[in-house]
């Protein structure tokens, strides 16, 4: 029987969440709590669709020329895509059949075997690290950061290929000595082929309201262009490759 998952929604041609043209699939449920959030409305693993592995294969089938002309594939985010690890182990596995590139968007902070094992049918990995200050991260997060470093180690022994994405709150995660501290401790490691970073936005604002959830940030500017240049050049600094959306 084909073993189903909570789907929120689909995106058939995205170009953000890693290369190329990408069947993106929003999974249900999340264990963190972000204080900037964009899809609050992922995070109860209840909502959504059930679907099974084979209705999304045969999906992603239709989109297969687009995601091999552009060197693209499927990507599963959040929502926290790995608390539905047997489902999304399944899914790469189909996938990997077919052919197709496989990445995964997550906090890393579910590190269990179930996540080792969708690891083996895995090409790429978008981790988010919140914050590298523990306090800070659990402030802006809800959870510990020790998890997610546990992930990165590990991925670093697989040398499995690492984006990082670090969104840049002004007051929240811009203090250049959270940004450093990231820096050394990311420079370790020769699997990280980038650094993504994104600044903060308050497109997802209005879900909180409509949820009746409380945002915090309302009053919290985006960065400016000197901010996110400015972090950039401190990421640079370490010899890592470091983007901007
Ligand atoms: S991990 Fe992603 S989906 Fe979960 S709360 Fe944070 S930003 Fe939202």
């Amino acid at each position: 029987m084909s073993v189903t998952g909570r789907i929120h929604s689909i995106e058939t041609c995205g170009t953000v969440d890693g290369p190329g043209i990408r069947f993106v699939i929003f999974m249900q449920g999340c264990p963190l709590r972000c204080k900037y959030c964009h899809n609050p409305d992922t995070w109860k693993l209840g909502d959504g669709q059930e679907k099974t592995v084979d209705e999304l294969i045969s999906e992603i089938k239709k989109y297969k020329s687009y995601m091999k002309f552009s060197g693209g594939g499927v990507t599963v985010t959040g929502g926290e895509p790995l608390l539905q690890g047997k489902f999304i182990k399944e899914l790469f596995k189909r996938c990997k059949e077919e052919g197709i590139h496989t990445a995964v968007d997550t906090s890393g902070y579910l590190f269990n075997d179930t996540t080792k094992e969708v690891l083996d049918y895995t090409d790429l990995v978008l981790l988010d690290i919140k914050c590298y200050d523990s306090k800070r991260y659990k402030h802006i997060t809800g959870v510990e950061l020790e998890p997610t470093l546990k992930f990165m180690d590990y991925l670093g022994k697989l040398n499995k290929p690492v984006w990082i994405r670090y969104v840049l709150v002004p007051g929240l995660s811009d203090n250049e000595d959270y940004v450093k501290n990231l820096s050394i401790y990311l420079s370790k490691f020769s699997n990280i082929e980038k650094i993504e970073i994104l600044p903060f936005h308050k497109m997802g604002e209005f879900k909180w309201k409509e949820l009746g959830y409380d945002y915090e940030l309302s009053d919290t500017k985006e960065p400016t262009k000197e901010d996110v240049i400015k972090a950039m050049s401190i990421i640079k600094e370490h010899n890592m490759n470091v983007v901007t959306s």
